[in-house]
């Protein structure tokens, strides 16, 4: 019997959600030789053309890593839609719009400016910028467009299921391959992830105290962190409220805090609206000027609570290609 198609694609990716394909290490063998991959452009040399010549739904599923930032990504998952019985995003930039959705916060205008002009390290007396066509000797060369605003996979197509995480784990993987393999799949639109947030699992919870509060906001560099006391409860942002659990607590065993991955559970409609909600019950100060000052102890405020998850907040999803000029 002939095996199952798979195909793998990466957009605004940084490779690491294929790294965490082949951290699957020895277990990869049985993936590989269950399903039969034909498209995986970071493996293995594929080609378009074979794929746009493949019948409608001939791929059994495709996972396709990364943001949705230019014109030959969004057409890449169109095809990968059109062919495909099912379609997984996998990881947090195709999931949420990812570490690449920050952009969301600039302009085109602006991101183009500081990498052709303006980076102390560009030299371009001739201000040539990158054009979607050029001719050269007679050759017409061809780029895509890089989009106004970065969007998430769902923005674009429509997505069966998400593999929430950056990158997802190994054994997130796993599941979810061994899920679609014997036909035991979730209703479509779940997030292959448990529905909970990480401070329900979290091997700290039994040391964040009932009333935890926060006078002064720290960070791991600033403090020697207490291997086994609750983040929060030492005055250092932990995303872990606001996020679904699922992800093993890498970071929290790493003794770091958790920065947000697997994003929102399903009931939060905006991750870093939930965390700001969160400190703001927490934070300790008589009147408006205390708390002020314990707030300006956030550095980077977008990065801290839209890391993962801006183009699917109220601030970035809401983002028209108009509006970002
Ligand atoms: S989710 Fe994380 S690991 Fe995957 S492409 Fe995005 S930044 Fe890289
Ligand atoms: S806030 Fe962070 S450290 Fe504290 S219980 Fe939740 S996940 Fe664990």
């Amino acid at each position: 019997m002939a095996k199952p198609k798979v195909a793998l694609y990466w957009c605004a990716s940084c490779g690491g959600c294929d790294e965490a394909v082949v951290d699957l290490a020895e277990n990869i063998l049985d993936v590989v030789a269950a399903v039969d991959i034909i498209l995986w452009p970071i493996a293995m040399d594929f080609k378009y053309k074979d794929i746009e010549a493949m019948e409608d739904g001939s791929i059994a599923v495709s996972f396709i890593n990364g943001a949705i930032r230019t014109g030959e990504q969004k057409h890449i998952a169109e095809l990968l839609r059109r062919k495909s019985g099912l379609v997984v995003a996998f990881g947090s930039c195709s999931s949420l719009g990812g570490i690449p959705a920050l952009a969301n916060l600039t302009s085109r205008r602006k991101i183009f400016d500081r990498s052709y002009h303006n980076s102390p390290t560009v030299v371009n007396p001739e201000n040539i910028e990158p054009k979607m066509k050029a001719s050269v000797d007679g050759h017409v060369l061809k780029l895509p467009e890089f989009f106004k605003t970065v969007y998430k996979l769902n923005d674009v197509i429509d997505v069966d299921y998400y593999l929430p995480g950056c990158p997802p784990t190994p054994e997130l993987i796993a599941n979810a391959v061994t899920a679609i393999l014997e036909g035991k799949l979730p209703p479509k639109g779940a997030i292959l992830s448990p529905d909970k947030s990480l401070c329900t699992s979290c091997d700290r919870n039994e040391t964040k105290p009932e009333d935890v509060t926060i006078s002064k906001i720290k960070r791991v560099i600033d403090i020697e962190v207490d291997p086994e006391k609750c983040f929060l409860a030492q005055g250092i942002i932990c995303m872990g409220p606001a996020t679904r659990d699922g992800c093993g607590q890498s970071c929290i065993n790493g003794n770091m805090p958790c920065t947000g991955c697997f994003g929102p559970t399903d009931s939060c409609r905006d991750q870093g609206a939930k965390m700001i909600a969160t400190l703001g019950a927490i934070l300790e100060g008589d009147d408006e000027n205390a708390v002020d000052k314990v707030i300006e102890g956030i550095v980077d405020p977008a990065g801290t609570f839209y890391r993962y998850a801006m183009s699917a907040s109220l601030l970035g999803g809401a983002r028209k290609e108009v509006e970002n000029e």
